[in-house]
């Protein structure tokens, strides 16, 4: 049977905007050693701006143009965040045939031209030769019928309760706290050094994600778990590897919402810490 005081903490969470899919999942996070984030819309905004553009072949114009159009048809929040900054209306009669590939970008047919919009090593996988920008941040580079059209360099903000955040997993008795992105190193490093993680990976395909999951599983001491947190996109996978798998409600996909155990309604990584603190309250009640 289940102690009432469970139930007690389940609806406090829930008073919180936490909605917590079950007491197992409130004393399992009791007991969470590892915690393991997302980057975009998880420990940042998710909401991209323009920084600098290196237009090649192309101008400036028609480069963002191609790229919001390609990217029409996505919503990851760097294709959210070029239709934002392009920001007219999209005919979608001029793309066609639209493909995404998770963790490297999209390709699509824009005015009957063949376009290319993601990550360096998905266009190094086309057999383009992406140049490498100096500055901080996630390139997004192009390319149109085969041929390299330079990037547009994007920047995101870290949340404001992020510090706050991981402050509470620490005080929850958490010992590591670490980030997994697909997005470049210097995006990750910026945000790893400001927040202090004690570990990030960058470039991590959904495939190295789920590698990284079962590493940090085979480190836990006996009865400590193992907690997720992450926006969505693509995270299934991930989540699934996870003792206690965090959503955050606002950004993240519907899936992504139904294969979470936890899900964060704000956005707010802070909340987890506050269902931490709930959860250990709750279990010491219990006993
Ligand atoms: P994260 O781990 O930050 O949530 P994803 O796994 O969703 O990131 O994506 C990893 C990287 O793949 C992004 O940083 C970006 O470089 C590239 N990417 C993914 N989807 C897109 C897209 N729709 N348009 C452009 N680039 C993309
Ligand atoms: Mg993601």
């Amino acid at each position: 049977s289940v102690p009432l005081s469970f139930f007690g903490g389940i609806g406090c969470a829930s008073k919180n905007g936490v909605l917590v899919k079950g007491s197992n999942y409130l004393e399992a996070l009791s007991h969470a050693q590892t915690v393991v984030m997302d980057k975009t819309g998880t420990l940042t905004e998710g909401k991209f701006h323009v920084t600098r553009q290196k237009a090649v072949e192309i101008t400036p114009e028609e480069q963002l143009e191609l790229a919001a159009l390609a990217e029409s048809a996505s919503n990851h929040p760097i294709a959210q965040s070029l239709k934002e900054a392009y920001g007219k209306a999209i005919d979608t009669e001029r793309v066609e045939d639209v493909q995404e590939i998770a963790g490297h970008g999209v390709s699509a047919r824009v005015d009957g031209k063949q376009v290319l919009a993601g990550n360096a090593a998905y266009l190094e996988d086309a057999g383009l030769q992406p140049e490498t920008p100096t500055e901080i941040g996630t390139a997004v580079h192009l390319a149109v019928n085969g041929v390299y059209a330079g990037y547009i360099l994007i920047a995101d903000t870290i949340k404001p309760d992020a510090a706050q955040a991981v402050q509470a997993f620490r005080q929850a008795g958490v010992s590591t706290v670490a980030m997994l992105t697909g997005d470049s190193e210097s995006a990750a490093e910026a945000v790893g050094d400001t927040l202090q993680l004690d570990e990030v990976h960058a470039k991590c395909l959904p495939a190295d994600k789920v590698q990284f999951m079962q590493a940090y599983r085979a480190k836990l001491a006996k009865g400590r778990t193992l907690v997720f947190v992450g926006d969505g996109m693509n995270d299934a996978p991930v989540l699934a590897q996870s003792d206690v798998g965090v959503a955050m409600g606002g950004l993240g996909s519907d899936a992504a919402i139904a294969a979470a155990d936890l899900v964060i309604l704000d956005d707010k990584p802070s909340k987890l810490g506050l269902a931490m603190h709930i959860a250990k309250k709750t279990m010491g009640i219990a006993r």
